[in-house]
């Protein structure tokens, strides 16, 4: 097998354009040559700390330098990279370290109404195969906000800026991502270096991304997920780009940096791009943001068709929309370069990678277009090895063969685009129809009262299932539960307009903006 370390990425721009701005953060600017030599001193602090190539070492962050620079330390070392959701609790904490067998976890201090340096080193005083806790503090002369932990900052001080990195081989796991949780416990991914790299060299096709002519990237996505790992900082490092992070995504403050930094690609989840159109006023300078951008990609959940048009039409922006999971890198559909986007759909198959539909028991391929459902099944350079330490939980959903299923539902027109229904187990059966949310949702989305719907089945006596929607309604706007659901059956086919409509002020969402439907439920 090749060798092959997924740290090539940065390491490769930091001899090219050494002197090119990698990251930005506030009044921060770090070179490709900082940010490489500064991973260089955490590979040399993890292996004086005895960390062995194959060890596993966790990393939670918000967006912020250190979480790229770590990043990229951890693999020089030829450990793997566990990125752990910022949002998680210390009994959580102790289960990802747990289960991914981590020798090590960097965590952020955090803030008050954040405290994950806190969450962070209680779990690691619950997971006893972890042996060192590094807590990154904002000023890097500070003293450790918790008692008895250790600093980054002191820890890598002494450490010297070079470093060999260590030879992987391309099928080793370069990082191991825990699955959204939005079903069931969550589940380590385990990815290789070659998938993720060849999913952030994909930018080159599928976004345009040229070294020589380097794209600035917002990065609102957390890093800790793969969307914004792949796309915006392994993407960025493959061609030299250069990352405006924000910490945490607020409309306001990333129109800001956008102007300030004259950003060309944005990538978001729906949620973001709503939260964008609500602050698009005549005070925003909508012209120049528009001229400087070159790229809008969204992807993470089902970007509405009426969120996806009106963005395009305040903004004069052609929205690129994408699908994929943690287990696939996670680029696994996307909008061809180029061509005018359709609405509702998430483009075509991926270069290089493979799609079909299947029928949900047998795997066999549905046949026709444009109404066949069945569930997307992927095969490729982008899918995964397999669930940490679950042989059971692979062998489900990844055949001998190499084909993944996805547990969503699509329809493909004759062209080849893909048009997601819905998540197979979000779909619910109505006295023996089947009924999509998602469409449904869509439906709630074109009242004008309406600005984000969820729509999932509650038990019923004789039709199994009803269907249940659950509303935010717009800012100032008034409409009842009663009334909606009068509209709705205006709307929708007796079988599956919602009987009860119940308005909320807010929905429970995950950090990469998917509607929790289990808290829901
Ligand atoms: P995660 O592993 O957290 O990236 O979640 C993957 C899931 O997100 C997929 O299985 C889909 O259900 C959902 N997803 C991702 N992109 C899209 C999209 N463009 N449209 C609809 N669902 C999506």
């Amino acid at each position: 097998m090749p060798s092959y370390n997924l740290a090539r990425l940065l390491e490769d721009s930091a001899v090219k354009h050494p002197e090119r701005t990698a990251i930005v953060l506030g009044d921060t600017r770090l070179s490709y040559a900082q940010v490489d030599r500064a991973a260089n001193q955490v590979a040399n602090l993890l292996v004086s700390r005895g960390v062995r190539p194959g060890d596993k070492v966790a990393l939670m962050m918000p967006n912020l330098p250190h979480f790229t620079i770590i990043y990229n330390g951890i693999l020089k070392a030829g450990a793997t990279v566990v990125p752990l959701n910022v949002l998680l609790k210390s009994r959580e904490v102790a289960y990802h370290l747990d289960d991914s067998e981590a020798v090590a976890l960097f965590a952020f201090e955090g803030a008050a109404d954040l405290p994950i340096g806190q969450e962070a080193h209680a779990g690691f005083q619950a997971s006893p195969g972890t042996r060192e806790f590094f807590v990154v503090t904002v000023d890097p002369a500070a003293a450790s906000p918790l008692a008895g932990a250790e600093t980054f900052g002191a820890a890598v001080a002494d450490h010297a800026p070079d470093f060999a990195t260590v030879r992987t081989d391309e099928d080793d796991t370069a990082v191991i991502l825990y699955t959204s949780g939005t079903t069931g416990q969550p589940k380590g991914a385990e990815l290789r270096h070659r998938n993720m790299r060849d999913n952030a060299l994909v930018s080159k096709e599928l976004f345009g991304a040229d070294e020589h002519r380097p794209d600035t990237y917002l990065c609102v996505l957390p890093l800790f997920h793969s969307f914004g790992q792949t796309v915006i900082q392994n993407g960025a490092a493959a061609y030299a780009g250069t990352v405006v992070m924000l910490p945490r995504f607020g409309a306001q403050a990333a129109i800001t940096a956008m102007l300030k930094e004259s950003v060309t690609f944005f990538a978001g989840v729906p949620t973001m791009y709503w939260g964008l159109l609500g602050i698009l006023d005549e005070t925003v300078d909508v012209a120049t943001l528009a001229r400087n951008l070159r790229m809008a990609v969204s992807g993470g959940s089902a970007l509405p068709v009426e969120v996806h048009k009106e963005f395009e039409r305040r903004f004069g922006v052609v929205i690129a929309e994408g699908y994929g999971l943690s287990e696939t890198s996670p680029v696994a559909a996307f909008k061809p370069l180029g061509a005018p986007a359709r609405p509702g759909s998430i483009g075509t198959q991926l270069p290089g990678g493979e799609l079909k539909l299947v029928e949900r028991e047998s795997w066999n391929e549905v046949e026709g277009t444009p109404d066949a459902i069945g569930e997307i099944a992927i095969k490729g350079h982008n899918v995964f090895k397999g669930y940490h330490n679950r042989p059971e939980a692979t062998a489900e959903v990844l055949s001998e063969d190499g084909w993944f299923r996805t547990g969503d539902l699509a329809r493909r027109d004759e062209d080849g685009w893909y048009y997601i229904v819905d998540r197979a187990k979000d779909m619910i059966i109505r006295g023996g129809f089947n009924v999509y949310p998602r469409e449904i949702e869509e439906v709630l989305l074109t009242h004008p009262a309406v600005s984000l719907a969820a729509v999932i089945g509650v038990p019923h006596s004789t039709h199994g299932e009803e269907v249940k929607a659950m509303v935010v309604l717009k800012n100032g706007a008034a409409a009842t539960g009663e009334e909606l659901v009068a509209w709705s059956r205006e709307q929708m086919a007796a079988y599956k307009y919602p009987r009860i409509v119940e308005t909320v002020d807010a929905l429970p969402m995950t950090a990469t903006g998917k509607i929790l439907k289990r808290e829901l439920r």
